[in-house]
């Protein structure tokens, strides 16, 4: 009588195959893996974004009559601000979106002005920027000069 090995002690093939394949998968996401957790940001900001908007289309339904002269007084108020949030809103949306557009053909961090690579903790304090610190800083500095 001689012993066999074991049928459920054989592991190992499948243990090898995944290990592949989990190789591949880092490999193929290291190039947009970069900057995948600033994309999880801003997507999530859009997403808040525009749930917000969503719900301010609701609110200004309710708003269309006031008996009280006051009260209308004080909705129109109300409606100049949040057209003006919305405004703002609807400007880093551009922002958010032009952001994720450069992500997707590879130029995501670069600076517009000087094309030099933007520091990694520049985007992270500010995802939507296209501009280097020192850009940025001349940038101001002509925005000044010319007012
Ligand atoms: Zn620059």
């Amino acid at each position: 009588m001689k012993t066999r090995p074991s049928a459920h002690r054989a592991k190992s093939p499948r243990t090898a195959v995944k290990s592949t394949a989990a190789r591949r998968t880092t490999q193929q996401s290291s190039r947009s893996g970069k900057y995948a957790a600033i994309r999880r940001d801003l997507q999530q900001q859009r997403r808040a974004i525009l749930e917000e908007a969503g719900e301010g289309l609701t609110n200004q339904k309710g708003q269309e009559t006031f008996p009280d002269v006051s009260d209308q007084a004080s909705a129109e108020a109300d409606q100049n601000f949040s057209m003006r949030i919305r405004e703002r809103e609807r400007r880093l949306l551009k922002k958010i979106d032009e952001a994720l557009d450069r992500m997707d053909k590879n130029l995501y961090g670069i600076c517009e002005r000087c094309e030099e690579e933007i520091p990694f903790p520049r985007l992270k304090a500010r995802p939507v920027t296209t501009l280097c610190i020192n850009c940025k800083t001349l940038q101001e500095q002509e925005e000044k000069i010319r007012r």
